[in-house]
């Protein structure tokens, strides 16, 4: 076996055993492998080794990637900051996008949506972690944007996303995770459809699966040190 598939079988493990250590059922957690500044090469192991979802951060590098994988037919998952000027592209290629913050946004998202495509799978990134982090909308803000998203005929809202603040602390690691299970829960009153929690990465996923997560993105310990380097992977590793 090679490097990554030896990473993402250990990778699969470790999900596995957290979802017996919660009580939950086995494979009711998936795995999207973050390959953001990660080369093709790597990519290809692991398709090759079974993952069929992947996700990126930067619209431009994903599309380069995006047809060195079109055997496989991978489920393509949008997880960075989306600027305006990038939504045709995440609405053309991807089939998620879990970093939603804003309804202008999710307005040209639905309208740019390709009729030829399912809707475009949606997750509201939300801030739990306070002022320390930028990224994500205000729980109090959750039901509001949820409420108009869920119109959209392009988009299809599956729920919650987040990244909270790192912490060492498993317990604190826990309070964040619990934070966005609680706002899902109260978004299920109105919205009962709503039936994702993507939470959790390379060093918290134990704790955002005890919370309730339906979606760990997993990045370093699936593929490895990034190439922070470089803007866009090469096809060579
Ligand atoms: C990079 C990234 C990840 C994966 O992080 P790792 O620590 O490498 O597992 C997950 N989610 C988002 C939004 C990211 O940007």
């Amino acid at each position: 076996m090679n490097d990554v598939a030896q990473r993402l079988h250990h990778v699969l493990e470790r999900i596995r055993h957290a979802e017996r250590a919660a009580g939950r059922a086995p494979g009711s957690v998936s795995l999207v492998a973050v390959s953001k500044r990660q080369p093709v090469s790597r990519l290809l192991a692991a398709a090759r080794a079974g993952q069929s979802a992947f996700g990126e951060n930067y619209a431009q590098e994903a599309l380069e990637k995006i047809p060195h994988l079109r055997e496989y037919r991978p489920e393509w998952h949008f997880i960075g900051p989306l600027q305006t000027n990038k939504t045709k592209l995440v609405a053309e290629y991807f089939d998620w996008l879990h970093s939603l913050e804003r309804l202008r946004v999710a307005e040209r998202l639905s309208r740019q949506r390709p009729d030829a495509l399912p809707p475009l799978q949606v997750c509201l990134q939300v801030n739990v972690s306070g002022e320390s982090s930028k990224a994500g909308i205000n729980p109090s803000d959750t039901v509001e944007l949820a409420r108009a998203v869920a119109e959209l005929p392009g988009l299809r809202l599956r729920g919650l996303m987040t990244m909270p603040e790192p912490s060492v602390d498993p317990r604190r690691q826990r309070a964040s995770f619990a934070t966005l299970r609680e706002c899902l829960e109260r978004l299920r009153e109105t919205l009962p459809q709503l039936d994702t929690l993507s939470m959790g990465m390379s060093d918290d996923l134990e704790s955002a699966v005890a919370e309730g997560a339906t979606i760990v993105r997993i990045g370093t310990a699936v593929f490895g040190p990034r190439r922070e380097d470089v803007s866009v992977a090469s096809t060579h590793s």
